[in-house]
């Protein structure tokens, strides 16, 4: 396995480049790539530019450059003495979704002994045993031909490492792109977030209980583009207030994805007594999640949201069955996304663990339900008999009232903006 090119390193190479060469001064970038994904037709110019938009607001308060647009990607200049900024800047970066992979080099004019310098420069980073040279042209004036270049280089690298060519497997790949007036060299390229740019696909809203499942749904959907609003109902002062903070912290950490968070806190007590109160234990559960449904759709109406998402999962518990799952849906007209429908309990574990929401998941408190919750729930609850319970229950006015007193609080990432001064 090729290993990464830190930033130390890298400012090391540029700082060991600039005693090479005279004239141009060589500088340290990232390069951006973005997928090829969702690229195509009327649908580029917006994905560029939202991608361009959020990356600058994960890079805010590193006083590094905006980056530029290249041939389909971005270059961001690291310039010479911004190298704990620019370490910053990458691990952010890695959290941006719409990226495909990112790039670490050095930003060289063309000039053959200038390359020829920066592959001696890079060369004692080799790793293994075997290498290659790669050399890749996004315009055609350079004198040489691609292969030209590549066997020139790698005849200048094995000179000094005494590594053995190998095309197809190479331990360790020093590549060479070159642009119109410049080439950028590298010696290995990160794995970015992918997914698509966080806002291009408008915005739903999420059902935030402080568990496992729906903070992982609700990752899932900024990957896809969404921008998540958080609905996290709760039965304070019958519970202690322990989950309103866990949905805080989960919230929190999830706005490292969406720049700017916005969670609404749900009284519902008042509402689930009264259908202790009216609805026989068993279909307690489907009520309380259909209150939870409809007063989503009430948030989303007010956010301009267009679908809700939810961290169910096809058959994990009781109240997650088909037949549940219609007795719940039936109160809403929005589109419900669940992405965790198909997964595995593991597989929700792994990915909480890989994002890092499984911890704050398992922070105590006591779940909304809990309390109010009967011990036999119904597994496969009939529409009839849901209906004619429903008909009993008024909680219309309850549900306004929860809505008017939830509590709304705001995340940002990486900072809350500047304050508007009224003093020019
Ligand atoms: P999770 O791990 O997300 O809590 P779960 O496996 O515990 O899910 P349930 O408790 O049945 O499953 O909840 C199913 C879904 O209903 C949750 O994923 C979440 O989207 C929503 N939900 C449950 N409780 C709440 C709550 N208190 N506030 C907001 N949404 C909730
Ligand atoms: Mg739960």
């Amino acid at each position: 396995m090729q290993e990464h090119l830190t930033i130390q390193q890298l400012f090391q190479v540029v700082g060991d480049l600039s005693q090479q060469l005279d004239g141009e001064q060589p500088v340290a970038v990232i390069l951006i790539h973005y997928g090829e994904l969702g690229l195509k037709g009327k649908n580029r110019p917006r994905f560029e530019q939202k991608l361009l938009r959020n990356i600058r607001q994960a890079l805010q308060g590193l006083k590094l450059p905006a980056p530029q647009r290249l041939y389909g990607r971005f270059l961001l200049r690291l310039p010479v003495g911004s190298m704990e900024n620019a370490a910053e800047a990458l691990h952010r970066l890695q959290s941006v979704f719409g990226i495909a992979t990112l790039t670490p080099g050095v930003l060289l004019s063309q000039r053959l002994a200038e390359l020829e310098e920066a592959a001696k420069v890079f060369a004692p980073f080799a790793t293994g045993r075997t290498f290659a040279v790669r050399v890749k042209r996004s315009q055609k004036n350079f004198p040489m031909s691609s292969r030209q270049l590549e066997a020139h280089l790698g005849a200048l690298i094995q000179q000094q490492t005494g590594l053995k060519v190998n095309l197809s497997h190479p331990d360790w790949t020093f590549s060479v792109e070159l642009f119109d007036q410049s080439a950028v060299c590298y010696t290995s390229r990160l794995r970015g977030a992918r997914g698509l740019p966080v806002g291009v696909s408008g915005k739903a809203v999420a059902l935030l209980s402080t568990g496992i499942d729906s903070p992982v749904a609700s990752w899932k959907l900024m990957k896809r583009g969404v921008s998540i609003v958080f609905a996290h109902f709760h039965s304070v002062p019958y519970t202690t207030p322990a989950s309103l903070q866990n949905a805080r912290t989960i919230v929190e950490h999830l706005t490292r994805w969406q720049y700017h968070s916005r969670l609404y806190l749900v009284p519902i007590a008042e509402i689930q007594k009264q259908i202790m109160l009216q609805i026989p234990a068993p279909y307690r559960v489907i009520f309380y999640r259909r209150t939870m449904y409809r007063l989503a759709e009430a948030i989303a109406r007010r956010e301009k949201a267009l679908a809700l998402v939810t961290g169910e999962s096809v058959g994990q518990v009781a109240s997650q069955t088909l037949e549940n799952l219609q007795a719940v849906n039936e109160v809403v007209s929005l589109p419900v996304l669940r992405p965790l429908a198909g997964d595995d309990k593991e597989e929700i574990i792994a990915l909480g663990k890989e994002i890092g929401t499984y911890e704050l998941s398992l922070l105590p408190d006591e779940d909304c339900c809990t309390l109010f919750i009967p011990k036999n729930v119904v597994t496969k609850a009939k529409l009839a008999t849901i209906h004619t319970l429903a008909q009993k229950l008024d909680v219309a006015e309850l549900e306004s009232q929860a809505i008017a007193a939830a509590e709304i609080a705001d995340f940002y990432y990486p900072s809350a903006p500047a304050p508007v001064s009224s003093h020019p």
